[in-house]
């Protein structure tokens, strides 16, 4: 069998169990028993498999019907132009989550060496990115999951940022040393009670409570103490949840620009709260504008 008609085959099969992406899916299991790249795949299209492989590639294609997500098949997924290390340890990079690093980045120009946060770091894939765009950042990335942070450590490593992201482990705004300019986070954000259809991504990572705000509800109210004045709060929330996540910014901090970013599909995906540059009365917090 060639490289051609084993993408074929692997295509169809998935295809005839209404997965979604069958042909990108087939070709990232078959570079997976290759090991090999995408170019490498085109050129080598016409090349005959071995046993072994066309046995490997059964193997992958029977784990995916099995309902694995194709990223820990292959340990790989890619996020922001990058490639990530994930495995069942971590929730797997969704692209909406771009769409919180692209506001990081674009509210990270209005200071001068901005300090940030990403909060339930997982892979470290938000972190790893924004620390890749923003040379000048410095970067915390905590999780409570030491096991995840040993994924988002070899992703560090693998990206070439360790030394500039911090990871911490420790539950949300506890672990951090010092107060910061900008807080990033995709918490847990799914009804409890729907966490278990996903037999596969750690429900740590998923588990939002009863209403799935219950995570980011709490990192609110830590961030009033650990925001630089003139820092932001950005978060990624799930369907349906902007107005309860919104009115508790609100609440919380009743000076803040609040603002709903919808993703591609439409759907609110993005609330960010920025702070008046002056300090809250009776807060404590080292005074430092944003340049
Ligand atoms: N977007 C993920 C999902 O719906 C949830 C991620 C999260 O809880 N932060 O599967």
């Amino acid at each position: 069998m060639t490289l051609k008609q084993a993408l074929e085959s692997a295509r169809h099969i998935l295809a005839a169990s209404d997965i979604e992406e069958a042909a990108l899916e087939s070709e990232l299991l078959l570079r997976q028993v290759l090991k090999i790249d995408r170019i490498q795949l085109y050129l080598e299209l016409d090349n005959e498999l071995t046993k072994k492989q066309e046995e490997g590639l059964r193997r992958l294609t029977q784990r995916r019907l099995k309902g694995e997500p194709n990223a820990y098949i292959t340990g790989h997924r890619e996020f922001y132009g990058h490639d990530f290390r994930v495995d069942g340890r971590v929730l797997i990079p969704r692209p909406e989550s771009e769409l919180l690093v692209d506001r990081v980045i674009s509210l990270a120009r209005g200071y001068h060496a901005p300090i940030i946060a990403d909060i339930g770091t997982g892979c470290g894939a938000i972190a790893i990115s924004l620390a890749l765009e923003l040379p000048q950042a410095k970067v915390y990335a905590s999780d409570i999951s030491a096991a995840a942070l040993e994924v988002a450590r070899a992703n560090c490593q693998k990206h070439g940022v360790a030394d500039r992201v911090c990871l911490l482990q420790g539950d949300m705004l506890k672990p951090l040393p010092e107060p910061v300019d900008l807080i990033v986070a995709n918490l847990p954000y799914v009804r409890r009670q729907e966490v278990n259809d996903n037999h596969f991504e750690p429900s740590l990572a998923l588990n939002g409570g009863r209403y799935g705000t219950e995570q980011i509800g709490r990192l609110c109210l830590e961030a009033r103490s650990r925001l630089r004045p003139g820092g932001g709060l950005l978060l990624e929330i799930g369907q349906g949840q902007e107005k309860a996540v919104t009115s508790r910014l609100k609440r919380l901090f009743p000076r803040a620009k609040i603002e709903v970013v919808p993703d591609l599909a439409g759907t609110a995906r993005v609330v960010t709260a920025v702070l008046p540059a002056e300090p809250y009365a009776g807060l404590n917090l080292t005074k430092r504008m944003p340049e």
